[in-house]
């Protein structure tokens, strides 16, 4: 370790945290202080202090006192009420957006619905960097559907990223949809919403894009991009909670022409009217299918509004900031400890995470984790076999926070500390 460097790099840090717009946000976050640097806000956020007297009042009194009374005080309309909320975050209008199941089962009836829409186009393209549960609820719609539609994987050339020109060759008149991540979880790395959407529209696609590392993280504008439909995850940079309900985005020119994959009562027209032939209602409720989770939806507010108050101008101004210094870190002091990029390193291609490489990824993670006396605890996270993802959630993080976590990286491979622990996997990672 060059001890000179890293007083240089701490004294820049703190004049960063100084000057910071955002420094007051951190205090939202009652559970965050010094002995713990929390990296893994791109995979499960932090609870906001006002999340937690919101839920003792969701359970006691709305759940309590009011039982079923509360259906007609807010439940009903919450997963629309909630999408409107969230709409400013992500570039879309009032109606487009509402609050429902999982990422994973959110793309299943988005994806469905549009080849029911286009019979005459069996492709659908996505990258080899989507997240797995993409791929596979895909393929199982394809399975399902039995038509002779095929899902097409585009190789990244490095693993990293995906060049336009190498994707736009892949999508051709037989493609009915292009889905990709708008961030790909692993390298970082940040789709170009607009050339994207463009080169599948010029072939007549449509596009279907998974927010879920994006929202809360970088600035999102669906409507300027020319996005058809999306879907996004709102326990990761939204700090919705633990599962808390995904979001579906469904541009309001082709919401009368598109039907869910999946009809369920709560899409339905009339639900109460219990007449067994479907018939879909107008608007983007259309896209529910069964009872929401009120309970777990109620949780996801406080974080919208702590984002919308933020502002996403300063919220990627800061997550730049905190990256920039992360990734001069990184080439003055990591690398000589074996840390290599896995992400790109340039700002506009990556979103707010950082991918390391380091053989010993998966003990460097475990021995960060584990509490040692005088030293923070740090949780990043690690995804197999070698990567460790550095999350860098602006809301609450802070460029003294990124520091610390470099210098007790270099002490743990300097010290060769993680030879203590040993290869055994947990169940989540
Ligand atoms: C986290 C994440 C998901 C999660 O999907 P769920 O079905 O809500 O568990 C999906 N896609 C991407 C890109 C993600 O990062």
């Amino acid at each position: 370790m060059n001890p000179v460097r890293l007083d240089e790099f701490k004294d820049i840090a703190s004049e960063k945290d100084r000057e910071d717009p955002l420094q007051h946000v951190r205090s939202a976050f009652g559970g965050l202080d010094d002995s713990l640097i929390y990296l893994d806000g791109n995979s499960l956020g932090p609870l906001p202090t006002e999340t937690k007297e919101l839920m003792r009042r969701a359970v006691a009194e709305e759940w309590g006192g009011g039982l079923i009374r509360s259906w007609n005080r807010g439940w009903y309309g919450l997963p629309e009420r909630l999408g409107n909320e969230l709409a400013p975050l992500i570039g879309a209008r009032e109606g487009e957006v509402c609050f429902a199941d999982s990422v994973t089962v959110n793309l299943f009836k988005l994806a469905g619905a549009i080849l029911k829409d286009q019979p005459g186009r069996k492709r659908i393209v996505t990258d080899d960097l989507n997240f797995p549960s993409d791929h596979y609820v895909i393929e199982s719609l394809v399975e399902l559907m039995d038509q002779g539609h095929r899902l097409d994987r585009v190789s990244s050339p490095d693993g990293i990223g995906m060049p336009m020109e190498v994707l736009a060759e892949a999508i051709d008149e037989e493609t009915a949809l292009v889905t990709v991540s708008h961030v790909v979880f692993k390298s970082g790395f940040l789709y170009d919403l607009t050339a994207l959407c463009a080169v599948a529209h010029a072939k007549g696609a449509l596009v279907l894009v998974d927010l879920s590392h994006s929202v809360g993280a970088v600035p999102i504008d669906l409507e300027a991009s020319g996005a058809d439909l999306a879907v996004g995850c709102s326990y990761k940079y939204l700090n919705g909670g633990p599962g808390a309900p995904a979001f579906l985005y469904v541009r309001k020119e082709h919401q009368e022409r598109l039907v869910p994959a999946l009809a369920g009562w709560f899409g339905a027209k009339d639900p109460f009217h219990f007449t067994p032939d479907y018939t879909p209602v107008d608007g983007i409720r259309r896209f529910l299918v069964g009872t929401p989770p009120i309970l777990s939806m109620r949780a996801v507010e406080p974080g919208i509004r702590l984002l919308r108050e933020a502002g996403m101008a300063p919220v990627r101004a800061k997550s730049e900031s905190l990256s920039e210094l992360f990734l001069e870190m990184r080439e003055a002091l990591l690398a000589d400890a074996g840390f290599t990029l896995a992400s790109p390193r340039s700002t506009g291609l990556r979103g707010s995470h950082v991918s390391l490489k380091h053989p010993e990824a998966f003990r460097i993670n475990k021995a960060l984790i584990e509490p040692v006396l005088d030293r923070p605890v740090i949780i990043p996270d690690f995804r197999v076999p070698d990567n460790l993802r550095i999350g860098i959630a602006p809301l609450y993080l802070r460029h003294v926070d990124l520091v610390r976590a470099v210098e007790r990286l270099v002490e743990i491979v300097e010290t060769r500390e993680y030879e203590r622990f040993s290869h055994e996997p947990s169940a989540v990672t």
